[in-house]
C-alpha cells in the first residue's frame, strides 16, 4: 500500500497517476493547467485533475527515486 502524505512530497517528487500512468513532474509544470516549472505537487491548486484522464490529486503515487 502506498499512501501519499505530502510531508513525503519534496519540491522536486514526481508523481504519478495510478489511473493512466500520466506522471507529474514539478520541473516541468504542466502545460494543460498552464501551471508554471517549478510547481510542487502538493502546491498544486485542489481542483487540479490528471490532464489525461481527469483523475483528482488523490489517485496518484510518489514516484521513488
Ligand atoms: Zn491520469
Amino acid at each position: 500500500m502506498n499512501t501519499v502524505h505530502e510531508f513525503e512530497i519534496g519540491p522536486t517528487t514526481r508523481m504519478e497517476c495510478k489511473v493512466c500512468w500520466y506522471v507529474y513532474d514539478p520541473v516541468a509544470g504542466d502545460e494543460e493547467w498552464q501551471v508554471p516549472p517549478g510547481v510542487p505537487f502538493h502546491e498544486l491548486p485542489e481542483h487540479w485533475t490528471c490532464p489525461l484522464c481527469g483523475a483528482s490529486k488523490d489517485q496518484f503515487l510518489i514516484i521513488q527515486e
